[in-house]
């Protein structure tokens, strides 16, 4: 692989233990050679102008350059007079589908050990739409947004990633019995796009039924795409049935076929520095940008050295019960590699 040209992707490590799983990262990568070459940027300590936000133009353009980044966990500053940073990531990059492969990390023991999902989030509309106003005083209105060009965008999204990850299945997410304009119309474009994957199954499921179903047998599910607020808490339920958010990765999809990989949490400000963070939520996301680079193989080995060493129970930081550091669970991971 040391003959293969490097493939630069972008890697912000963000805020709080940021640094410190990221660092992670960068060992685990070198450890299996991975042909990548990271550009670092930090979130500026002042607002830039161009961005009204405490993220750099030169940040963004390098994701936009590279197509390809990881992205740390962000504090939001406390403040006025700038957009959030995660919001201006989704704004300024476009970033319409957020992806998370849930499955159960062998040896890590839930009350499920069969889950095998991947959640597909619209990520731009519906109720996130920011269009919320007082009617008169005691009524207020918000409205949600529904357009043909981004639920197609997204159910495009969600049946390409079933086709190219071997899954047999897409179901969309709705509530078209109540809303029946909104969610009619995002299941009418997710319809569309099922006529061009006639190999993969389609079905459609309410929400109501497939949190039910979700907590009974998760193993019923293969792919699901769904509206915004929708998938907003479907994704939140299936991290919990894994055993939570510090093992959950996720990718977001921009326009141009950008891929932002990210962690699901935050910064964690009560562990921060003490190098006791566990890197494996923001190792997976890693994992699942080689993924969209399609470096399978490379994918594969890293994400089996990472499941191996949780399920050999040595090494496991704080949070899954041991009483390893950041640094010795990432030297094991390297020892699996
Ligand atoms: P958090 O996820 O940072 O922390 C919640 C709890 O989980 C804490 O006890 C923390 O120690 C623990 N935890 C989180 N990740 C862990 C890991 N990898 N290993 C071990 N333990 C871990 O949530 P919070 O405290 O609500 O938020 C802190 C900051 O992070 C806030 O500024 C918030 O805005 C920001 N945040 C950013 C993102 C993002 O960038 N995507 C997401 C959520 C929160």
């Amino acid at each position: 692989s040391s003959a293969t040209t490097p493939i630069r992707a972008t890697l912000f490590p963000g805020d709080g233990i940021g640094p410190e799983i990221a660092a992670s990262v960068k060992q685990v990568f070198r450890t299996a050679d991975v042909p990548i070459e990271w550009e670092e940027h930090y979130v500026g300590d002042e607002i830039d102008p161009r961005t009204q936000s405490f993220l750099t133009w030169e940040s963004l353009e390098s994701v936009r350059r590279n197509g390809v980044g990881l992205k740390g966990p962000m504090a939001t500053p406390i403040g006025k007079g700038h957009r959030s940073l995660n919001l201006t990531l989704r704004k300024e990059l476009n970033l319409y589908a957020n992806v998370r492969p849930c499955y159960s990390l062998p040896g890590y023991k839930t009350r499920y050990d069969n889950v095998n999902l991947i959640t597909i989030r619209e990520n731009t509309e519906g109720e996130y739409s920011g269009l919320e106003h007082q009617v008169v005083r005691g009524v207020v209105e918000s409205l949600k947004i529904i357009t043909r060009q981004a639920s197609l965008r997204v159910a495009e999204y969600a049946f390409h990633y079933a086709k190219t990850h071997g899954r047999e299945r897409v179901s969309a997410i709705h509530k078209a019995n109540i809303m029946q304009k909104t969610d009619g119309l995002f299941l009418k474009c997710c319809r569309e796009v099922a006529k061009k994957y006639p190999e993969i199954k389609y079905e459609e499921v309410v929400i109501d039924n497939c949190c039910m179903m979700l907590v009974k047998n998760p193993a019923l599910f293969d792919v699901l795409v769904m509206p915004n607020l929708y998938g907003d808490i479907i994704s939140d339920l299936c991290a919990g049935l894994i055993g939570g958010l510090g093992l959950t990765p996720s990718c977001n999809i921009g326009e141009g076929g950008i891929a932002l990989a990210e962690a699901v949490h935050g910064s964690a400000p009560d562990i921060a520095g003490k190098n006791m963070a566990n890197p494996t939520a923001l190792l997976l996301s890693a994992v699942t940008m080689l993924r969209h680079l399609e470096l399978q193989d490379k994918a594969d080995r890293i994400q089996d050295a990472i499941l191996n060493t949780i399920a050999e129970g040595k090494y496991r930081t704080a949070d899954l019960g041991g009483s390893s550091s950041t640094t010795e669970f990432t030297d094991a991971i390297c020892d699996h590699l």
